[in-house]
């Protein structure tokens, strides 16, 4: 488009929106690592995701869920409770698009069992493109997705559930689940006293026929609209998990009473909610007093979606910064020409590559869980040391991505500053960073053959590798012994680490070299790019990072 010129300078040197791109085609490293962990059948329906999510379009919509925020509306004009969020159109044509391709439920089949083959991974690769376009709107999706494995503990509310939730339809109207196209679910857990120490919970259940009422609060809800969540509170016999509702089996509205909308640092195209419960309707989910049981079974599966839309965010932050070096000049030289943006690209380049591949590899073991018990022990052992590093290495990866764009990567109107704001969130929610090192050290400390086994597992597949030898060492006593508390986060990221290698190594050998090289044998200082990678592996890197 040719736009009116000013009297005062020609626009000159400024890189093209990087849109109308297929985000699958030309991610090289994702496209490998999904045909590695089996998804390779899914190419061409996979690069029309792209396609559809790297258009203009969907970048435009990102911008206006994000900044036009949603607002509660929580009483009407005559002062009668509304209790409802409304959100801008773009939002909903997210979660239309999202909904559409099954983010949301494409990992189940209609029974409400695992749809098997490389469903996981295969999902994955679409939820991390779409968290590289927008974030925010992932959250209800990925609770809905997750929330049916936690429902199985009660099959006959999954069967009435499975119908709804698989549909591929979004329907935002504020009616009883019943009645609807298609529905969402969130969950409360986190209350003022405590979110880790989910014990603390307050909230009580009373017993009202077959149904229970529940009272009291909870400090963070997200996605208010959703039909329907999951909730922890107190029963008689101890903390257990409920279904909640928004309409109760006579229409009428439920007692679920938003408080406030949090103001929050990034994730703002999704509402957060502070919620009192007044008594609100709730049927049981699973055994009473057995409730962190019954809901850590969706825990565990939002915990692997931090994972991939960290991935996805860094991707995303990678693919910008390499696409404005390309078109940007300083000293009469292409940024991307310059050595040591090359060496800085290309170091995040190695980054990503690793984290696709481990995410990947992650997904992978999802899908094979129910069929082979050592990939259900790389799923239990692995999924919390896997959020933990990749989610942890997302805000500083980002800020470096914004970086390379200089200060247009500061201002609002680019993605970087949004996806930077956005990065932190993943670490924090599902587990914090020092919950998911304990959570690593209970299973081994439970499950002692299995760890040894997935060590072993891992050792084998980074054999020769540089540092892998003295990496499996460390692990191997770290996690032994009374202190193993005071030094599970540096033997956590060592496990992490171990584990990208050996993906890594399954999809790229070469750039696994190169990873365990810089990240294993202690090549490398605290900044990305401070490393010496040879010219050839730089070229190769970028290359694969954003075909030219
Ligand atoms: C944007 C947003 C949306 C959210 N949405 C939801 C939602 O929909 N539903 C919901 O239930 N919750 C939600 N949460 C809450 C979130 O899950 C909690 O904030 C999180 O679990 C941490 O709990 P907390 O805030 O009470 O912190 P605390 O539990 O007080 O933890 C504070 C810090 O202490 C660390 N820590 C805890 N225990 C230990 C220990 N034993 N040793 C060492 N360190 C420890 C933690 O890692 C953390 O860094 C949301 C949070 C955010 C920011």
């Amino acid at each position: 488009m040719t736009r009116a010129p000013f009297a005062t300078h020609e626009v000159l040197n400024q890189s093209p929106p990087f849109v109308d791109v297929d985000l699958y085609e030309m991610d090289h490293p994702l496209a490998d690592a999904v045909a590695a962990n089996g998804g390779g059948p899914a190419h061409n329906e996979l690069s029309e995701f792209g396609r559809h999510w790297g258009s203009a379009a969907m970048a435009e919509r990102a911008r206006l869920a994000n900044e036009n925020t949603p607002k509660l509306r929580a009483f009407d004009s005559r002062g009668y409770r509304r209790d409802e969020v409304e959100f801008h159109p773009a939002y909903h044509e997210l979660m239309a698009r999202s909904a559409h391709a099954g983010l949301h439920n494409s990992t189940w089949g209609l029974d409400g069992r695992p749809s098997g083959g490389a469903a996981e991974v295969v999902r994955a690769a679409r939820f991390y493109m779409a968290a590289g376009v927008e974030t925010g709107h992932l959250c209800p999706i990925t609770m809905t997705r997750a929330s049916v494995a936690a429902l199985a503990a009660q099959p006959d509310l999954l069967a009435k559930v499975m119908p709804v939730i698989g549909t591929r339809a979004y329907d935002p109207s504020f009616v009883p689940w019943p009645a609807k196209r298609g529905m969402t679910l969130g969950m409360g857990m986190t209350e003022k006293q405590g979110g880790t120490d989910v014990r603390s919970n307050l909230t009580r259940a009373n017993r009202d026929g077959d149904a229970y009422r529940i009272t009291g609060h909870k400090w963070f809800m997200s996605a208010p609209m959703c039909d329907a969540f999951l909730v922890l509170a107190q029963a008689d016999e101890g903390l257990t998990c409920f279904f909640m509702p928004r309409f109760l089996p006579d229409g009428s509205v439920n007692a679920i009473e938003f408080q406030r909308l949090k103001d929050k640092l990034g994730n703002r195209s999704n509402a957060s909610s502070e919620v009192e419960f007044a008594g609100a309707y709730a049927t049981r989910v699973g055994e009473a007093g057995k409730g962190i049981r019954t809901i850590i079974q969706m825990v565990q599966l939002t915990r692997q979606d931090c994972a991939i839309a960290s991935a996805g965010l860094m991707r995303s932050g990678l693919a910008h910064a390499l696409h404005h070096a390309r078109h940007r000049s300083v000293f009469q030289k292409h940024l991307a020409d310059q050595p040591l943006m090359q060496c800085v690209l290309a170091d995040m380049a190695l980054h990503v590559e690793a984290t696709v591949a481990l995410v990947m590899r992650l997904c992978r073991s999802f899908d094979r869980a129910t069929s082979d018990q050592s990939e259900a022990a790389y799923m239990r052992h692995l999924t919390p040391a896997i959020k933990y590093w990749v989610c942890k290495s997302a805000p500083g990866f980002l800020y470096e991505a914004m970086e390379c764009l200089g200060g247009n990567g500061y201002v609002e109107e680019g993605v970087l500053a949004r996806h930077y704001r956005e990065s932190p969130v993943n670490a924090i929610w599902e587990g914090s960073g020092n919950v998911m090192c304990l959570d690593v050290l209970r299973a081994l400390s439970r499950e002692a053959e299995a760890a040894a086994a997935i060590l072993r597992g891992l050792a084998n597949e980074t054999a020769g590798l540089p540092g892998a030898a003295d990496v499996v060492a460390f692990i191997a006593t770290a996690f032994r012994g009374p202190d193993s508390e005071r030094v599970a986060r540096m033997a956590v990221e060592k496990l992490a680490l171990l584990a990208a290698a050996a993906a890594l190594g399954q999809v790229s050998p070469g750039q696994a070299e190169l990873f365990a090289l810089t990240r294993l044998a202690g090549n490398h200082g605290s900044m990305y790019g401070a490393v010496d990678l040879a010219r050839d592996d730089i070229t190769r890197l970028l290359a694969r990072a954003l075909p030219n």
